[in-house]
């Protein structure tokens, strides 16, 4: 009996070891946030930022830091700091959320259509973690025609 209680006790000293190196992880980099659970990033990102990313929620128009940004630079992932967008192919939509008319090239954002407001709506995910960035519409300016809609708060803007 008393051995077992001692590997119980290696256990879990075993798995309170796991578990606190991976808050260190999180603390040393901020701009990188590695999380496997829904848990997890609510503990790492602030309520807005869970809120776009986790549960797809939209933040309200002209609210967010970055849709009246127009510095160069590089829009990546608030969560795993992926190259989604750059600011050469960001323009004024009008619509309050920064807007793109393309991804950075090479990048491979995640699109899935879903009808939840009553006609057909894409939505774009980050390819790396699966982040909801935003949506896609087909009413963008040229070259693409494209008009990405992307939510501040899942965005990470670093100036060039
Ligand atoms: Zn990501």
């Amino acid at each position: 009996m008393k051995t077992f209680f001692n590997t119980l006790v290696v256990m879990l000293c075993i798995s309170i070891s796991a578990c606190s190196q991976t808050s260190t992880e999180i603390s040393k980099n901020p701009t990188t946030k590695t999380a496997s659970t829904k848990e997890d990033w609510k503990k790492v990102l602030t309520p807005e930022q869970y809120a776009v990313t986790c549960e797809g929620s939209t933040e309200r128009a002209f609210t967010g830091k970055y849709w009246n940004n127009h510095e160069e630079g590089m829009y990546k992932c608030v969560r795993c700091g992926y190259e989604l967008f750059s600011s050469e192919t960001k323009y004024d939509s009008g619509s309050g959320w920064p807007s793109f008319y393309d991804v950075v090239p090479g990048s491979h954002v995640e699109k899935s259509t879903d009808n939840e407001i009553g006609y057909p709506r894409t939505e774009v995910k980050c390819p790396k973690c699966g982040a909801h960035l935003g949506h896609v519409f087909n009413d963008g300016p040229n070259p693409t025609g494209m008009r990405y809609c992307i939510n501040s708060a899942s965005l990470n803007f670093e100036k060039k």
